[in-house]
């Protein structure tokens, strides 16, 4: 970055530079270390640079504030315009550009720079100028691009945590942004470029088109290397604790499969496949489906609002159960709490944060894409008593950062954050939770990944645990898959273009048919899809517990025993190294979008994750795991401070904290494969004598709804066995 900026690098003309690291490997920080470095010192003993400005979404300008504050104490004059009023934001600018002001450095956001834009443009008011979540520069045509390309400024510094578009036309704007002209203009870069890289790698192309297609490729490469950087997250894992990833198939419950299946047979879904239909109807069918898959509540509302999409749901009030809703006035009640175990996921949900919260201090990132999801997490907590924070794109800016930090504070009994995927997924730091669930699944697999490294990062000390939720047989299972092999496309074929916008419009009639197919009758449809060698037609494994004997494939009985490598000691702390058998180990170290390599789970006591053990229920249908390695030895979980007690009784018998006092982290520290019978993970003293409260919907199974609606609540703390806490 220093070599760009500073021109020392080559004769071409290059000031700028990309940085396009994953996320989570401290963009932000590189930013600052540089900005600081270049306003101290230069070649000359002058300075190399006197203003900064940083340009980021709104959602982040606080963020950048308070990370400059926190790296850089008082050492530069910072100024970041955040929700003032336009007086404020003249007069700061003002202030800013004042030939003597002592301000180094300004963040600003897209939206107020472009409105501002002409205040800039007289030399000297910026030398350095980093734009943050710089993908939005993508198209040259905006008025946000054209502001920022006229600004008289040639070190330019653009960050993206999204790995370059495949679209070449994008990635020509942002070069062109960073290092004008160093790929000669639009015209030429195609002719020269585009043209024939496209050509060379259509399947009917000439040897000599493929041939001049790679050499042009190569030549684009070698050219853009020189101010692009981009390195992986496979480099986090020597400063981070390991993690799991666990993809959790859930069945959906009686009532959501009555919807489910009255849904795509209605005529508008069968009309949607018949016929060409508008994109925006496929996505309000999809999204329908969606909702109906996070909980038939969200199709309740649909409906009752009169909303189009729930127009393949006419008719449907009469599959409720009649207990959900007030007897006089016919609203919804939620039935006493019963509405939880009506979608099979916010049943595996509640039963999850209730051991979570029981047994463990653990906090934990719950996101989804809809808010109305999140008004059910609300409800469930406020139910049960769990402390949690909301940020949704409701939150205002001011207020997101204090949520952060009230979270991450360990000091407080904080337990649940509610995270909308869409409201500012980016930039967050939520280290104070070491568990997250993604509850439905993203079209843009960027968006996942994005709430995923929210606890991932620089800071963790625990083991993190990531959850994929899905319902299993549904379209969810389809949208994921798709991710995968989106990604897994924009991997194997850079550069190549590809449709990058809505996924509507390039569905085929044979994809729309299957989007909206429901196989009800399956385990898991990526595992049947995956035509999966280690495991037998029902998911379950072809090995026996010795991990021998019906080997299918040569690779899985080569993997015996002895040669199984407990990525992160998961297995071993989880009680079920031993249960494992060939086809619940993963093979190697597996890419994200490697499924078939992954650990492949029937029957969830195998998954290397206690808590997931005990929450599974009947819901589970299967598991897909994947260790990832950490250099870092993880602080292990432990029971919450006694002070934070339900009805202030004692974590444990063997703890000596006094009340008040945080959980004394070294002494648990364990070394990884340590014998763990003392794990505080493990104490049924304690299970037994919390308040029922907490306890609610605990238990591992729970009798049919249709035959015992009234009397569900009671089953609580009495009858919650041993075998709840494997
Ligand atoms: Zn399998």
């Amino acid at each position: 970055m220093f070599d760009c900026v500073s021109g020392s690098l080559s004769d071409d003309g290059i000031s700028g530079c990309i940085l396009a690291d994953d996320m989570g490997l401290g963009k932000t920080l590189q930013s600052i270390t540089l900005l600081y470095t270049l306003l101290c010192q230069g070649f000359d003993d002058k300075p190399m640079v006197k203003k900064v400005v940083i340009v980021t979404p709104t959602s982040l300008v606080s963020n950048w504030e308070s990370e400059i504050i926190k790296w850089l104490k008082g050492r530069v004059q910072l100024l970041a315009l955040c929700e003032s009023t336009r007086a404020d934001v003249l007069s700061g600018i003002e202030s800013f550009l004042k030939p003597l002001s002592r301000l180094q450095v300004l963040i600003i956001s897209y939206e107020t720079f472009r409105m501002h834009s002409s205040k800039f443009e007289r030399p000297g008011s910026c030398d350095l100028l980093i734009c943050d979540e710089a993908h939005r520069l993508k198209n040259d045509q905006t008025l946000t691009n054209k502001a920022l390309a006229a600004l008289p400024c040639t070190r330019r510094i653009l960050l993206s945590g999204t790995p370059m578009q495949n679209d070449l036309e994008e990635f020509f704007s942002m070069v062109n942004f960073t290092n004008p002209g160093v790929l000669g203009d639009a015209s030429y870069f195609r002719r020269y470029y585009e043209a024939p890289i496209i050509c060379g790698r259509e399947p009917t192309a000439s040897i000599e088109e493929k041939k001049l297609g790679s050499e042009r490729s190569a030549e684009l490469s070698s050219k853009v290397n020189q101010f692009i950087l981009r390195r992986t997250n496979a480099l986090l894992s020597n400063h981070l604790p390991p993690k799991i990833v666990e993809v959790v198939c859930c069945k959906l419950t009686p009532l959501q499969t009555t919807l489910y299946n009255h849904f795509i047979h209605s005529k508008n879904v069968k009309r949607l496949i018949s016929e060409e239909a508008k994109q925006s109807k496929i996505l309000a069918y999809i999204t329908a489906l969606k909702k109906l898959c996070n909980h038939p509540k969200l199709i309740y509302d649909t409906i009752k609002s009169n909303n189009s999409g729930g127009s393949g749901f006419d008719d449907c009030l009469r599959f409720f159960p009649p207990e959900l809703f007030s007897g006089r006035s016919g609203s919804w009640t939620g039935g006493g709490g019963m509405w939880v175990e009506l979608s099979g996921k916010m049943h595996v949900l509640a039963r999850l944060l209730g051991h979570l919260r029981l047994k463990t201090d653990d906090r934990i990132v719950l996101v989804s894409n809809y808010t109305q999801t999140l008004d059910l997490f609300a409800q469930l907590c406020r139910e049960r008593r769990y402390p949690y924070v909301r940020l949704d794109g409701a939150t205002s800016i001011s207020k997101r950062q204090k949520l952060v930090n009230q979270f991450n504070d360990l000091s407080r009994d904080e337990f649940v954050f509610l995270l909308s995927s869409k409201a500012g997924g980016c930039g967050l730091n939520l280290v104070g939770g070491n568990r997250l669930v993604l509850f439905d699944p993203d079209w843009n697999p960027a968006n996942d990944k994005q709430a995923a490294a929210r606890v991932w990062r620089d800071g963790q000390k625990k083991r993190v645990y990531i959850y994929r939720f899905l319902s299993t047989g549904t379209i969810e299972e389809k949208v994921y898959q798709r991710q995968m092999s989106k990604e897994g496309l924009q991997k194997v074929i850079q550069q190549e273009q590809t449709d990058n916008k809505m996924q509507g419009s390039s569905l085929s009639t044979e994809d729309l048919r299957d989007l909206f197919t429901f196989h009800e009758q399956v385990r898991s449809e990526i595992h049947e899809n995956l035509k999966c060698s280690r495991c037998n037609k029902d998911g379950n494994s072809l090995l026996d517990g010795n991990g021998f004997g019906l080997a299918a494939t040569e690779l899985s009985s080569k993997l015996s025993v002895q040669d199984y490598i407990d990525i992160g000691g998961f297995g071993e702390i989880s009680g079920c190294l031993q249960k494992m058998n060939n086809s619940h180990r993963q093979i190697g170290k597996p890419s994200e979008e490697d499924l078939g390599s992954w650990g492949h789970h029937c029957d969830p006591s195998t998954v290397p994750d206690t808590i997931l053990q005990s929450s599974a229920g009947d819901e589970v249908s299967f598991v897909f795991t994947n260790q990832v390695d950490g250099k870092l030895v993880p602080v292990e979980s432990m029971a919450r401070s006694a002070c934070h007690q339900p009805n202030g009784i004692a974590a444990s018998a063997n703890r000596d904290e006094g009340p008040g006092k945080q959980p004394f982290l070294g002494k648990n520290l364990k070394i990884m494969g340590s014998n763990l019978k003392n794990s505080p993970l493990k104490c049924p003293t304690r299970s037994r004598t919390a308040s029922p409260n907490c306890l609610q919907g605990l238990k591992k199974t729970s009798p049919s709804l249709d035959r015992h609606p009234q009397t569900k609540r009671l089953h609580v703390a009495s009858d919650m066995s041993d075998d709840d806490f494997v």
